[in-house]
């Protein structure tokens, strides 16, 4: 079993479609073991992404995720983390396989719905980082 850390953005909870995007995890048998709704600080976005820091993208993309609430969540499956990047589709939803969250629901590379954990690593930076060490 792995986890992985996803947040159903701000673009998607203004567009009131986190129960469709949770049931297509839950589809896919991903379980939901940890949910929580907040609006986030840019202290904490910085520490979310780090690793963008210095991109032309990164001042917009804070601004994005600190713009509205959004839902943070620990999924938990056989290979969680794989599994739920590709249910989220490609990062430009003009890429993204059709059928996939980002196909049917971004509306572009920066407001695209979902992000979810990329290693075991970021999984578990991004856990901690969420919601705690003990959620590991
Ligand atoms: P992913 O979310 O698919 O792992 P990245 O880690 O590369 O993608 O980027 C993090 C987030 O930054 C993306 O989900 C998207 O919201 C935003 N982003 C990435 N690339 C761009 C870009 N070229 N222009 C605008 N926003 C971007
Ligand atoms: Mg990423």
């Amino acid at each position: 079993m792995e986890k992985s850390l996803v947040l159903i953005k701000p673009d998607a909870v203004r567009k009131n479609i986190i129960g469709k995007i949770i049931g297509m995890y839950e589809e896919n048998d991903l379980k939901v073991i940890a949910l929580k709704m907040e609006k986030i600080t840019e202290e904490l976005a910085s520490k979310h992404y780090e690793e963008h820091i210095g991109k032309v993208f990164y001042k917009p993309l804070i601004d994005f995720i600190t713009s509205g609430p959004l839902c943070a969540l620990i999924l938990e499956g056989e290979n969680a983390i794989k599994k739920v990047r590709d249910i989220n589709g490609s990062t430009d939803p003009k890429e993204a396989m059709i059928g996939t969250i980002r196909n049917l629901y971004a509306d572009s590379n920066r407001e695209n719905c979902v992000h979810a954990s990329d290693s075991t690593e970021s999984a578990k930076r991004e856990i901690s980082l969420w919601f705690g060490k003990e959620y590991l």
